[in-house]
């Protein structure tokens, strides 16, 4: 019952490449068989979610499994040598994680996704720049991943940072951080009612959406594929406290073909 027939990789498979020209080369994401199985049955070479809903479907799964004390795919650690032979040959990660560096927000944990399943993005304060950006892209175009959360997380040093700075340039080259979160400010100011905590934590709310909406803004190709709703562009916000990630509605993009609509 362990020998499972094997499941190959779907590197590189899921984008058509005439419809997607892929300028860089594609040697190191072809897609091969693995040949010799590993003899387990975890699923290191499992295919991911094929389709954007699949895939948040799975990430939101996967939080719930952590939320309960209750991972599955991220405690399987007896099959660790058998996971990197199969990784070796290529990856195929279904999810692009853009979160901040706190080291209090694990990314694979609180999905419960193994090594390969999902492509992260780690800058303070979730604001990609433009390697961040390329990144990205990269994991979308040429690993094929089918959706792209964008989460913020409560307590995020790095919007405090920007929000009590106030505009005035933080030291070194932490002016980059304001540069990142240009507009946020201004976009969410703080309420009357709301004191300095609640304001926080609709900024770092509007930061994630804000940020979400960005990389759409930049990025063309993200953008018809997102339009073509081959990728979803999801905010979204974790709470260190309850480990429960909250989903925000996809950025919305709108087709400008005409012939979209028959
Ligand atoms: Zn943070």
């Amino acid at each position: 019952m362990r020998t499972l027939p094997l499941i190959l990789l779907t590197v590189g498979l899921t984008l058509a490449a005439d419809e997607h020209p892929a300028p860089a080369p594609k040697a190191k994401t072809t897609a091969k068989v693995a040949s010799a199985p590993p003899a387990h049955a975890a699923a290191p070479t499992e295919a991911g979610p094929a389709t954007p809903k699949a895939a948040l479907a799975e990430l939101s799964a996967g939080n719930d499994r952590f939320v309960a004390g209750k991972r599955t795919r991220t405690l399987d650690t007896g099959h660790d040598a058998a996971m990197r032979a199969a990784l070796v040959k290529g990856q195929a990660p279904f999810a692009v994680v853009i979160t901040c560096s706190d080291s209090r927000v694990p990314d694979a944990l609180l999905f419960d996704q193994e090594a390969g399943r999902l492509f992260t993005i780690r800058e303070a304060g979730n604001a990609p720049d433009l390697q961040g950006l390329a990144s990205a892209e990269y994991a979308v175009e040429h690993l094929g991943s089918k959706v792209i959360v964008v989460m913020g997380h409560t307590s995020c040093g790095a919007v405090k940072a920007v929000r009590e700075a106030n505009g005035k340039p933080l030291p070194g080259n932490l002016w980059a951080l304001q540069a990142g979160m240009t507009g946020l400010l201004e976009s969410t100011p703080q309420d009357p009612n709301e004191d300095a905590a609640a304001h926080i934590a609709h900024l770092e709310t509007a930061n994630a959406r804000r940020q979400a909406q960005t990389l759409l803004d930049r990025s063309p190709l993200l953008r018809d594929l997102a339009a073509a709703e081959k990728l979803s562009v999801v905010p979204a916000l974790y709470n260190l406290a309850s480990g429960k990630v909250q989903f925000f509605k996809a950025v919305a993009v709108a087709v400008s073909a005409p012939e979209a609509h028959h």
